[in-house]
């Protein structure tokens, strides 16, 4: 990871964006910094009795449009350069999907791995702790990401409802359905890479029977696999930080969750026709459609020339660098972009804080056909755009995104109306 440089590539889209819109300098202005990051120390008892400190941030990147929204990471290689960078993704995110929603993001530099339960329970009410008056329902909203999960977002909810002495389940997002969670939270973030992949198929040449290969089976990973071999298409590949295995006949995403269940996806290898496979390699499989599910960077440089699928769906926020879109681009290779591709997640997320603020929950259903809905608009938006302007996927989706932030930018009064 290019950690220093990490925002300023992040802001080249922006820049490259903005080339195809008639913008008031106001609007650069306003989206080239983050607003304000706060830093913290977290400390810790540990179950041994001594005390541990880990670093934690939360970045609020812009507000324009509404309070600040996105997860919270807890990850060994966490920085501030990184928790910004996924905070400017998330304001543009909330753009895509016209959400009333800013960017945010947080995150402990921590290797969850290694804490017990109840470490971890004290991690997640002291990062709420440190950053209470930070967060808020109508301030910003936090939600699960990289390791953190329902349960995280159950203690920080609980943590913050001790902390304003009332029960705030609006403050956050992801929480379990007992604690005022929204049905379908879940698997959100691969449902509307899904819905997007289902209403693209055809122009997408991605029709069922498509071979596919998975990168990373968390989350998101598990259940893009479960969601298209459902509808007949052919797992060939999938990866974890361990291992990843192979089988061109097409893997029984059963057997992959209960083996990843018990800890190892590479246990399937040595019968049914899966083999192991260099946890690398997995980008250049021979598949239509490479899912990349797992963290910032995978696709890079290096490896981007030996990609053989014809789309990439970027579950994962940042997965492929600016140089490797370029070499994609030359490839025909069509990248559905991350700000589009994984919003599933932060829309159902919205979901879930309209119904804590009603008081009112609705079924799976109204959640799957809302979504859908959304996801349909955006995605068939962007890809109009883009063949009007013969530019990428990504191209437009930042396109689309800016036009809705400088409107709420310029709403505020540009030079010309102070000037005039
Ligand atoms: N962490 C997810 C993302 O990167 C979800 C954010 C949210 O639900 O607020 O989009």
């Amino acid at each position: 990871m290019h950690a220093a440089s990490m925002l300023d590539q992040a802001l080249i889209r922006l820049d490259e964006a903005a080339r195809h819109l008639d913008l008031d300098p106001d609007v650069l202005e306003k989206l080239k910094y983050p607003r304000e990051t706060t830093k913290v120390r977290l400390m810790i008892r540990l179950d041994d009795g001594s005390r541990k400190s880990f670093m934690a941030w939360r970045c609020r990147y812009d507000d324009t449009r509404g309070p600040t929204k996105g997860g919270i990471r807890f990850h060994p290689d966490s920085t501030i350069e990184e928790v910004e960078t996924l905070a400017f993704w998330m304001t543009f995110k909330c753009a895509v999907m016209n959400l009333p929603y800013g960017g945010g993001k947080g995150a402990v530099q921590v290797d969850p791995h290694t804490l017990s339960k109840a470490e971890l329970e004290r991690l997640s009410r002291a990062y709420v702790q440190a950053f209470s008056k930070i967060i808020g329902p109508d301030r910003d909203i936090p939600a699960p990401d990289v390791y953190t999960n329902s349960m995280v977002m159950g203690w920080m909810a609980d943590e913050y409802a001790s902390i304003v002495g009332e029960a705030t389940p609006a403050v956050i997002t992801g929480k379990p359905i007992a604690l005022g969670g929204s049905l379908g939270r879940d698997d959100a973030t691969a449902r509307g890479g899904y819905y997007l992949v289902r209403r693209l198929a055809r122009q997408l040449g991605l029709e069922p029977g498509a071979r596919v290969a998975v990168q990373g089976f968390g989350n998101a990973g598990q259940h893009i696999a479960r969601l298209l071999a459902a509808d007949g298409y052919r797992i060939v590949a999938v990866s974890d930080s361990k291992g990843a295995i192979h089988c061109t006949s097409g893997l029984d995403v059963g057997k992959l969750l209960a083996a990843k269940g018990q800890g190892s996806l590479t246990s399937l290898a040595g019968s049914d026709g899966i083999s192991t496979l260099p946890a690398d390699d997995l980008v250049a499989v021979d598949c239509e459609l490479l899912v990349p599910a797992a963290l910032e960077d995978m696709i890079h440089e290096d490896n981007a020339a030996s990609v053989k699928a014809r789309v990439v769906l970027e579950l994962a926020n940042g997965p492929v660098t600016p140089e490797a879109d370029e070499i994609l681009a030359k490839k025909n290779v069509l990248v559905l972009p991350d700000i589009l591709a994984n919003a599933g997640g932060v829309t159902v997320s919205y979901f879930e804080w309209v119904q804590n603020r009603q008081g009112y929950y609705w079924p799976i259903e109204e959640v799957h056909e809302r979504l859908r809905t959304m996801m349909e608009r955006e995605g068939d938006a962007i890809w109009a755009l883009a063949q009007d302007k013969g530019i990428t996927l990504r191209s437009a989706a930042y396109v689309h995104a800016l036009s809705r932030l400088a409107s709420a930018i310029e709403a505020h009064g540009t030079q010309q109306f102070f000037t005039s």
